[in-house]
Formats: structure tokens, C-alpha cells, sequence
């Protein structure tokens, strides 16, 4: 790092503000985490430099034997971790896992059935603003007003009606356990492949704090980079039977080199959710989430369906008179990072939002139990609620992560 000082102090900069910035702020947003040193020192390291086009054994250019001992690695570690009998960790991200798999298994115009964006499902699962939206004939499930919970009778009622080829399941802002096996009987009544997307829950799998999406669907895609704390980027799970698809699916038909720098970190990464210390981290991620979506209840929010199952709340804000954007903002000025999300059946634009979604990965990964974490939902409670005291919840915050603060030393 002194390196980058002396000879681009300005890019430096950047780095030192950001390293501030999340070491100083309360840090909510579901998806993110604070990877280990040992993730970081991997992707910061000279793997970069390596073209390495194909699979180990099998690539396009010389030169590729060391490398390819980091993707063996990577993919054994990961084929262990989640008892999967194939693994593809070249996606560069979640958006291209996906548009891999769904590469692997539909033509353009196939139709797939996926969960609404509205409804908390991802814009790769079929929004139009999303290639996904517009190369498939998407029909689209969500959940029931009342319970807030996916409408499974629905799920089977429009599988049988349009017959498609693809089942999605898995969500990004939804803070209930999916019942994998109910999805992997209706696509079996209908002839479906079933596709988890689980790229928010896969670290809770790891770590054994929820049930395994691997053992039912056919294809498994995940993000490396959220509750599973490895580094950013995307994966993929599936069945011997689907290897070699998925395999062509990922290169060349949608990536060229895979970034080797980035897969060697997710190999580091992997062998650390195997540890113990990390099952430890994955049910305290779910405590805590309860423990802050009680607190946020208690001081008048509304929690989605009434509790959460998972890392993530959603909250609706419509008792307090407050929007999604707002409160988002007034966080933001008390040194609190989370996103406005909309809600189930929202009244509101994806701009304005009737709610907030917050996570607890990084707060645990911090150290935090449930008692911070209660004392974090009076916070966020008290900068929605009472803009004016920001400064005072800054200070709060400041003594919170004097306590629990992330990486100690200048990685
Ligand atoms: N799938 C789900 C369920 C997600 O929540 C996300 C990211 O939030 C993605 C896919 C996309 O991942 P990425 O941002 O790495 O493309």
C-alpha cells in the first residue's frame, strides 16, 4: 500500500476514504460483508496477470499450471462445502452465473417462471429491464397479501397452466426459508428444471444455519461476496448430468479469461466457510437478524411477514409516516448505510419505496450479538424517525464500532 501512496497517492486516496468510510459507519446493507485479509491479499495478487481461457487441464494458453492448481482448488473446496457434485467458480458475477445457467438450459422464448421483482425476487429473474426479461417468455410468481410468504399454490397453479421449462427460486430481498423441496415437486410434475438462485442465503448453507437449496435443484447459482464473506463473484452448483452444459454455458458462451486472482480468493475463501469458527458466524448472522427486526418492531415498523427466518429484515415504514428514500437518507446522515427496498404489493415506485432492507453479515462479522444488535434497531429507529438527533446516533455509532471495528490494521 505505501507502494500505491508514492506513486498514485490521489487513487490511494480513494482507497483510504473507503477503508474509513466503512470502518466508521454502520454498515447494513444485506449483501455485503467484510472479507478476511487473506481474501483480499488473493485478489490483490499477480494470478491477475494470467490468461487463462478454458478449464484446468484444458486452456487456450501456455503457462497455465500454476493456476490452474488455484481453480482445482476452488472448485474441490467448494464441490466439499456444499456436497455438490459439480462446481463452476469462473462466473464473474451473480448477473453472469445466471445468465449462464439459463444459457445452459432455455433457448431464447423458452418460457421460465420466476419470482416478481416486486415481490423480492432479482432483476436477472426476469425483469425487462434485464436480458433475462427479454430473450425468455418469463411468467412470474409472488407472495400472498396476507402472509407476505411465497404463494406456493400459485407457483404450482401457473407451473401447470404454462408448463415451463425453467423453475426459478431464490430472492434478494425476502426474509423467509424457501421450501426447496415443494419447488422441486412442482417442477417435477411440470417436466421443469429447477434453478436456486441463492445468492443471499448461500453462506447460512455453509455454515448450517438453513436448510441446503443444493440436494433439490438441478442448477445452483450463488454470489461469493455476501453472507458467505469470499470474495466478489459468482458460482455455480449442478448435478454431474449438467457439467459439461454449464461448463460451455459460462465460457465461451458468456465469459472469456476467467479472472484467476478472483478465483483463488474464493478458494481461500470456501476453505474458511468449512471452519467451524464459520457455522459459529452463520447462526449468529440469523439471531442477530431477528434481534434487530424485533427492536426495528418495537419502535413501530412493520416487518414483511412479520419476522425474518434469514440475514435480512424488510421493513415497512408506512406506520411512521416515512418513505423508503427518506429514511434511507436520514440514515445516511447519521452514519448508517442500508437501502430503501420496495415492499410486497407497494404503493410506491423502485425510486420512492415504502421500505428499508437491512442485514446483520457485516455487523456480525464485527463481532456483534443480539444486544448490539437490538441496540442497533433503536438507532436506526431513533435516524428514521428523529433527524434531528443524527449527530448523537453518529456518536453512538462511533462508540459501537470503537468496539467492533473492521480490519484493525491498513490491510
Ligand atoms: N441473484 C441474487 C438473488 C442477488 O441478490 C444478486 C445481487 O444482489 C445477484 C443475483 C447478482 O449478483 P451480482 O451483483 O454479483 O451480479
Amino acid at each position: 500500500f505505501g507502494l500505491l501512496q508514492r506513486q498514485d497517492p490521489e487513487l490511494a486516496r480513494v482507497l483510504l476514504d473507503e477503508l474509513d468510510r466503512q470502518r466508521t459507519g454502520l454498515q447494513l446493507v444485506a449483501g455485503e460483508n467484510f472479507t478476511s485479509p487473506a481474501v483480499l491479499a488473493a485478489m490483490g495478487s499477480t494470478l491477475t496477470n494470467k490468461y487463462a481461457e478454458g478449464y484446468p487441464g484444458r486452456r487456450y494458453y501456455g503457462g497455465c499450471e500454476v493456476v490452474d492448481r488455484a481453480e482445482r482448488m476452488a472448485v474441490e473446496r467448494a464441490r466439499r462445502l456444499f456436497g455438490a457434485e459439480h462446481a463452476n467458480v469462473q462466473p464473474h458475477s451473480g448477473a453472469s452465473a445466471n445468465l449462464a445457467a439459463y444459457a445452459a438450459l432455455l433457448q431464447p422464448g423458452d418460457t421460465m417462471l420466476a419470482m416478481a421483482l416486486p415481490h423480492g425476487g432479482h432483476f436477472t429473474h426476469g425483469s425487462k429491464v434485464n436480458f433475462s426479461g427479454r430473450w425468455f417468455d418469463v411468467v412470474s410468481y409472488g407472495v400472498r397479501r396476507d402472509t407476505e410468504t411465497i404463494d406456493y399454490d400459485e407457483v404450482r397453479d401457473l407451473a401447470l397452466r404454462h408448463q415451463p421449462k425453467l423453475i426459478v427460486c431464490g430472492a434478494t430481498a425476502y426474509p423467509r426459508l424457501i421450501d426447496f423441496s415443494v419447488f422441486r415437486g412442482i417442477a417435477d410434475e411440470v417436466g421443469a428444471w429447477l434453478m436456486a438462485d441463492v445468492a443471499h442465503t448461500i453462506g447460512l448453507m455453509a455454515g448450517g444455519a438453513i436448510p441446503s437449496a443444493v440436494p433439490h435443484a438441478d442448477v445452483v447459482t450463488f454470489t461469493t461476496h455476501k453472507a458467505l464473506r469470499g470474495p466478489r463473484g459468482g458460482a455455480i452448483l449442478c448435478t454431474d448430468e449438467l457439467a459439461a452444459r454449464i461448463d460451455r454455458a459460462v465460457y465461451p458462451f458468456v465469459q472469456g479469461g476467467p479472472l484467476m486472482h478472483v478465483i483463488a480468493a474464493k478458494a481461500v475463501g470456501f476453505a474458511e466457510a468449512m471452519r467451524p469458527e464459520f457455522a459459529e458466524y452463520a447462526r449468529r448472522v440469523v439471531v442477530n437478524a431477528r434481534a434487530l427486526t424485533e427492536a426495528l418492531a418495537a419502535a413501530g415498523m412493520r416487518p414483511v411477514s412479520g419476522g425474518t427466518d434469514t440475514h435480512l429484515a424488510l421493513v415497512d415504514l408506512r406506520p411512521l409516516d416515512v418513505s423508503g428514500a427518506e429514511a434511507e437518507r436520514r440514515c445516511a446522515a447519521a452514519g448508517i448505510t442500508l437501502n430503501r427496498n420496495v415492499i410486497p404489493y407497494d404503493p410506491e415506485p423502485a425510486s420512492v419505496t415504502s421500505g428499508i432492507r437491512v442485514g446483520t453479515p457485516c455487523a456480525t462479522t464485527q463481532g456483534m450479538g443480539p444486544e448490539e444488535l437490538r441496540e442497533v434497531g433503536g438507532l436506526v429507529a431513533g435516524a428514521v424517525c428523529r433527524p434531528g438527533e443524527a449527530r448523537e446516533i453518529r456518536e453512538r455509532i462511533a462508540a459501537l464500532l470503537a468496539i467492533h471495528r473492521p480490519y484493525l490494521s491498513e490491510y
